[in-house]
């Protein structure tokens, strides 16, 4: 169960020692990546500087605002000013009666700001900070406050004003939430303020995103691709009952992957993009994955173009980014200098490499052994058992009798225990008492759906391969 490795691994490298099987060609032979085929949407926001300005305490904000408004609104970046289209004055209609008054001074002072505060409590120092009468900007913020809720988080204000320094009156007060819902609020002629409701307004956009490996690491190619850091993890995992992203993928392979994220009306992403689509192509074998949650689950799964479930019995590699060191069967120990059987497989990565859990089941032992080292064992609803050694710690929260699920983080890899030379996951799956191979045991094939659940699963299907081939999700 010991490790005769020397090197570490780093995750962010698909580059194995040289000499060892399936190493990739040396990095020369590598052409940089391709950007094939349609470069990804932007998938990050702008920097949006009214976050920096949000940030601070109310009370800058409101000095801020102040300062803004003695200078007379000087180009800064946190503030934008322009003539309110509302505040357009009656005077300037044609065919108005030319009698005596010249223009009101309001005309001259009809302005709008817009900007965003860090959450509801600075929206009373932002109206104040405008130079509005005290009362009506208290007032306001009331009525504002009672639309958007006492919920944290930034809120997008559009304020029109009119009036010259010293009698400035707010004619119109638009507060939002990111993902647009919120209140425009009127002032009536008697200065009691109107409210107008606004919904939710976020639209779902799917953005294709294709890559090609590269030498270094999938990580790398993908961010290289334009796939957001947080889709990586779930992207391997949903692959992870096909390919041995150690061994079956090489450069020059292809990956797609469809995400939807969900953006509002200031075209701004809200929230975090969803993964629902996932392939690579390798010289060997391809495939292809939709999520989609079938009907009676809780969580969605991915499901090949037939409707079939990827889940199988067992994850076959239930580490991030690992490769093997050695393989099942017999050999000569380098700790323990015999030949005896290693009744599992060695993956090397590092120390703090997150551990999955094989399959979902119930812990049934998370303890140190002299030799594993800090070892867990859980037991799986087939009545399989899947065993990790040599972990550098538990997940919170792991402790026998504890149900765990398929994918879940349950350990970090270590070298604890005398049994191990270095960093690794040695890890064993026993069926009814006896160990067998993690690498060529038959883990079954996934559920098919059926009925209406594979009804609707093409339909999801059809609508995520009809955005894929859209040429607008360039
Ligand atoms: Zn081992």
């Amino acid at each position: 169960m010991a490790d005769d490795e020397r090197t570490s691994f780093d995750p962010k490298t698909w580059l194995i020692a040289p000499g060892e099987a399936g190493a990739p060609p040396p990095l020369v032979a590598v052409s940089q990546p391709q950007a094939r085929t349609m470069p990804p949407r932007a998938t990050v926001l702008p920097p949006r500087p009214v976050a920096a300005a949000a940030g601070k305490p109310p009370y800058a904000l409101a000095a801020m605002l102040s300062v803004l408004l003695l200078t007379g609104g000087a180009a800064a970046a946190y503030l934008t000013r322009s003539a309110s289209p509302a505040a357009v004055p009656m005077a300037a209609q044609p065919g108005a009666p030319s009698v005596v008054a010249p223009p009101p001074p309001e005309v001259i002072d009809a302005s709008r700001r817009t900007l965003v505060v860090a959450g509801p409590g600075d929206v009373a120092a932002t109206l104040a900070g405008t130079g509005i009468a005290a009362d009506a900007a208290a007032a306001a913020t009331r009525a504002a406050q009672a639309a958007i809720g006492p919920d944290p988080g930034e809120i997008r204000m559009v304020i029109d004003l009119t009036g010259p320094d010293g009698a400035r009156r707010m004619t119109r007060l638009e507060a939002t939430r990111t993902d647009g819902s919120g209140a425009i609020l009127t002032v009536r002629p008697d200065g009691s303020y109107g409210s107008e409701v606004q919904q939710a307004r976020l639209t779902t956009e799917v953005q294709v995103v294709r890559g090609e490996m590269d030498a270094t690491s999938f990580y790398n190619a993908a961010v290289t691709a334009g796939i957001t850091d947080s889709l990586i993890e779930p992207f391997a995992k949903a692959l992870s009952f096909d390919f041995n992203f150690a061994t079956d993928v090489h450069p020059g392979d292809v990956f797609e992957a469809a995400f939807e994220q969900k953006v509002n009306p200031q075209g701004e992403q809200v929230g975090s993009p969803t993964l629902i689509y996932v392939s690579i192509q390798t010289e060997a074998k391809s495939k292809a994955l939709y999520r989609f949650l079938a009907p009676g689950e809780t969580e969605a799964g991915w499901f090949d173009g037939n409707g079939h479930s990827t889940q199988t019995a067992l994850m076959r590699t239930p580490v991030d980014g690992a490769r093997i060191t050695s393989g099942f069967g017999m050999r000569f120990h380098p700790v323990l200098h015999y030949t005896r059987l290693h009744g599992g497989v060695d993956f090397a990565a590092p120390i703090g490499t997150p551990i999955y859990a094989a399959a979902a089941g119930v812990v049934t032992s998370s303890s140190p052994t002299a030799c594993a080292g800090n070892m867990l064992i859980l037991h799986h609803d087939n009545g399989w058992e899947t065993r990790y050694f040599h972990l550098s710690r538990y997940a919170d929260g792991i402790h026998p009798g504890v149900r765990v699920t398929q994918g879940e983080t349950v350990g970090a890899i270590g070298t604890t225990g005398f049994c191990t030379t270095g960093p690794h996951l040695h890890f064993e799956v026993h069926i009814n008492g006896e160990k067998v191979d993690p690498m060529t045991v038959d883990y079954g094939t996934g559920k098919a759906l059926s009925g209406d659940g594979l009804a609707a699963f093409r339909r999801e299907r059809d609508r995520i391969d009809r955005a894929r081939a859209a040429p607008t999700t360039s």
